[in-house]
């Protein structure tokens, strides 16, 4: 039988939360991740450290423990799966949810694989999916990355880095230390606030010191497989080029989103529709946990204040069992 009394749509660190949470309440669950676990701390740059010291990162209560001030990806991986394997967090992976109807109080859930069915269902598909494109000619090109993993990768190649955050300026730094020629096109006219308060002089020096080049007020006009053309606001200015990293941010998918009904406004940041205190969307049992609230602000949520997510839906579930 393929019910479930909730069904949690993503296996990121706040799937894992409400999984977590609704053990706790003994209620029947499922999670169902389209990749492998916490899929978009898998995919994120291999070396990186998180801007959160390892306390905030922590679900359940459960310690995360480091001897470093900031976690790396390998040990979120560790510390994430050790909990899902530790509590026999009901999880199938590499299991897409394709559609979601409401049907006669039961939501009908269909993944590539299997349906099932539900009371409640919790959205906690993140906002990794689907990079912000340029929308610029030649961005089609197998040299255009939206996702940095490694910077070996880079080595002796004359690589342009779309952005000023905290992506774009590991991107930058990584590779410029594997021997990459970098410039850095940046929309703005400086380095964001938001990039890490360590890592931000760093940047500061090199850029300074002339071993990694800066274009501010500047844009990519054009892609070619040898070249980049950057409107500056000097002129536009043809650079030769091998690879380009526009890390230039991501967003939900709101095309599932609206699939399934939920309501979200054409103006940004396109803020899904929810109870700040339930979490409940304008669908009744459908509930929305983590990141993927925030809409395009994808700096609203993150793990820290977005944890708690689980406890509200929760909470939620069992008042409105009180009522019936
Ligand atoms: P996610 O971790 O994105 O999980 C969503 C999951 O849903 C994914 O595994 C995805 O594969 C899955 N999914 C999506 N669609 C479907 C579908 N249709 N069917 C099934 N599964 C689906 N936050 C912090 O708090 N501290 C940090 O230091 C920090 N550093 C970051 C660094 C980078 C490079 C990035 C990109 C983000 C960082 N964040 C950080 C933000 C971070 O992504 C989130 O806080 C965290 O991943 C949010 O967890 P989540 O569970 O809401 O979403």
């Amino acid at each position: 039988d393929n019910y479930y009394d909730i069904i949690i749509v993503g296996g990121g660190p706040i799937g894992l939360a409400c999984a977590l949470e609704a053990s706790l309440n003994n209620k029947t669950y499922l999670i169902l991740e389209k990749g492998c676990l916490v899929n978009s701390l898998y995919n994120y740059p291999q070396n990186m450290t998180f801007f959160s010291s390892s306390d905030r990162l922590e679900i359940g209560d459960i310690p995360f423990v480091t001897t470093l001030p900031k976690p790396k990806r390998a040990e979120a991986l560790e510390y994430y799966r050790r909990i899902q394997q530790k509590f026999k967090l009901n999880t199938r992976l590499f299991e897409e949810v394709t559609e979601i109807r409401k049907d006669h109080h039961l939501f009908k859930i269909n993944t590539i694989k299997n349906t099932y069915s539900s009371k409640n269902v919790i959205i906690a598909t993140g906002f990794y999916d689907i990079p912000t494109l340029l929308n610029i000619p030649g961005e089609e090109l197998e040299k255009v990355k939206h996702y940095y993993q490694d910077p070996h990768y880079y080595a002796n190649q004359k690589v342009i880095v779309v952005g000023a955050s905290n992506s774009s300026i590991d991107a930058a730094l990584e590779t410029y230390r594997k021997g990459a020629d970098v410039t850095l096109v940046i929309r703005g006219k400086e380095i964001s606030s938001r990039v890490k308060y360590w890592v931000k002089p760093d940047i500061e020096n090199r850029i300074a010191s002339g071993e990694i080049r800066v274009l501010y007020n500047s844009k990519l006009k054009e892609i070619t497989d040898s070249h980049a053309h950057v409107h500056t606001p000097t002129g536009d200015i043809i650079l030769e080029n091998d690879f380009v990293l526009a890390l230039t941010g991501y967003q939900p998918n709101f095309n599932f989103l609206k699939k399934i009904g939920i309501n979200i406004p054409s103006e940004s940041p396109c803020l899904p529709e929810h109870d700040p205190d339930s979490m409940e969307t304008n669908i009744d049992g459908l509930y929305l946990a983590g990141v993927v609230c925030g809409g395009l602000n994808t700096h609203l949520w993150f793990i820290e204040n977005s944890r708690i997510h689980a406890k509200q839906i929760l909470a939620d579930i069992k008042k409105k069992e009180m009522r019936e």
